[in-house]
């Protein structure tokens, strides 16, 4: 007896023939019976009335005998295949009404070389330098990038590391991003800097140590917050922080609030006037520095303008840690127990702060050949995302598209369902995406017609699973189109 004969998927450029019973390499699609078949269901939205929009009444007592509308539904990508190699038309281009207008949704999960996650960690624990290699595995996947206000940012993924070093580069990249898109805990470490765990909406671990808040503010800004709660109770204060040290007694807040000089005086690179650069190096000590005693800081007091017995308070950014000191009579600062005002001042900056978390932010480049699922002229719908006549979606969550050439979007993990991403292993990664447009408009710009098919007829159509999403968040509403405003 021969066996049957293996069948080949041609949703990516792998081809894997499929054993019956077996399914590809990506672990997406299987030889079922000798059909090939997506083996994820097809997500479908039903819009959560009453949760950030106008609520629609429950069929109970007050009934007064009119129709109930029928749930609204949205069809994603997610589960719903590929256009690959792309000359077809899309899986799934779907018509419904929308508020008394003919629209149509063009969904197909995209195959994304051009793809990567940008990650904001809330720290300000020095993480590594800037530029410095992060890896998974050993490999090399992305690097540290531009910190941002509070929290310290990853690049990871893109072309380069998918398909531009070796193959083990290209599969530790994908796997990491993969999981970052999947919501789960990954693994990093950085070249002369941190090892990290980071997980979409979770707290980053960094070096083993989670990390608890977001900094309230650099030290200048945090110096401005909390002057007034400072002033009456201590003489000087000083917000360690690697970026920008801010000093009450010279700073303009401590200016106009009549705070005398102190004699202070704090190694490092004068900015402006309470505000220094560089007063220690970056690492995982008091305010993202490298040090461990703040008083290691400071120079000794001009005798000048300091005085025995004088207050100071030497806090973190985040208020992790603190210090109150006198001058004795030398003018050199010693530690005593911090005053109950004090402590409350510095339990004040620890309220200010956020918790800290990690985002992740998928990006990638929808501009090359899935257009030819949308329109046999891709040009015209990139002109038409462009004109906001077509709105993009990722599994229904908004995107914020780049200007400029091209479709190259953002959309924040958290927003989509969960377990929106796969992948194939050329590599690359799997993420949906949905066009959405007037059904004229769609016609205009060289739609594929005949392959529209009205929401009711997909809907029930194979293996299919509905999540309720929000009413604030539904991707079919009027105002979210330009024409459909005012
Ligand atoms: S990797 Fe997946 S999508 Fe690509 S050909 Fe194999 S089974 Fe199909």
């Amino acid at each position: 007896m021969t066996a049957p004969a293996k069948i080949r998927c041609d949703a990516c450029p792998v081809l894997c023939y499929i054993a019956e019973g077996r399914a590809g390499a990506c672990d997406r699609y299987a030889n079922v019976q000798g059909v090939l078949t997506r083996l994820d269901p097809l997500v479908v939205l039903e819009r959560q009335r009453g949760t950030g929009g106008a609520a629609v009444g429950f069929l109970g007592d007050d009934w007064q005998g009119e129709l109930v509308p029928p749930p609204e539904k949205f069809v994603t990508a997610i589960g719903a295949g590929t256009t690959y190699p792309d000359y077809k038309p899309a899986p799934f281009i779907v018509s419904s009404p929308m508020d008394g207008v003919d629209m149509v949704t063009v969904v197909t999960e995209g195959i994304f070389s051009y793809c990567g996650v940008k990650v904001k960690i809330d720290t300000d624990r020095h993480l590594g330098p800037e530029t410095a290699t992060v890896r998974h595995q050993g490999e090399a996947v992305g690097h540290v990038t531009t910190a941002e206000y509070g929290s310290q940012m990853l690049s990871l993924g893109g072309v380069h590391h998918l398909t531009g070093g070796s193959k083990k580069e290209g599969r530790a990249t994908c796997e990491a991003l993969l999981a970052l898109c999947n919501r789960e805990a990954v693994e990093l470490t950085i070249d002369g800097g941190a090892a990290l765990v980071v997980q979409a909406g979770r707290a980053p671990v960094i070096d083993g140590v989670p990390e608890v808040r977001m900094r309230v503010g650099c030290g200048s800004a945090a110096i401005g917050m909390f002057a007034m709660q400072w002033f009456r109770h201590v003489d000087e204060v000083v917000v360690v922080d690697d970026h920008i040290t801010g000093v009450l007694s010279e700073h303009q807040a401590g200016k106009l609030l009549d705070v005398p000089p102190t004699g202070i005086r704090i190694r490092g690179h004068r900015s402006t006037p309470g505000r220094y650069f560089r007063v220690a190096k970056p690492g995982q000590g008091w305010g993202g520095t490298d040090i461990s005693d703040p008083l290691s800081i400071l120079e000794p007091f001009e005798a000048k303008h300091a005085r025995p017995g004088l207050k100071m308070l030497m806090v973190s950014t985040t208020g992790d840690h603190s210090g109150y000191y006198e001058l004795d009579e030398a003018l050199r600062p010693v530690a005593r127990p911090m005053p109950q005002a004090v402590a409350a001042s510095v339990a004040r900056v620890q309220e200010n702060c956020e918790p800290a978390l990690c985002s992740v932010i998928f990006v990638a480049g929808a501009g090359g050949s899935l257009r030819a699922g949308v329109t046999e002229n891709p040009v015209r719908l990139t002109q038409s995302v462009r004109a906001a006549l077509t709105r993009v979606t990722s599994g229904g969550a908004p995107v914020y598209l780049w200007p400029g050439g091209g479709i190259t979007y953002m959309v924040d993990v958290l927003d989509m369902p969960e377990k929106s991403f796969g992948y194939v292993p050329t590599p690359a990664l799997v993420a949906p995406i949905e066009f959405t447009l007037r059904l004229a408009d769609y016609a205009a710009l060289g739609g594929h017609m005949d392959a529209v098919r009205p929401l009711a007829e997909v809907l029930g159509q194979g293996a299919q699973v509905t999540q309720g999403w929000s009413d604030s968040a539904w991707p079919l509403t009027r105002d979210r189109f330009p024409w459909g405003r005012g």
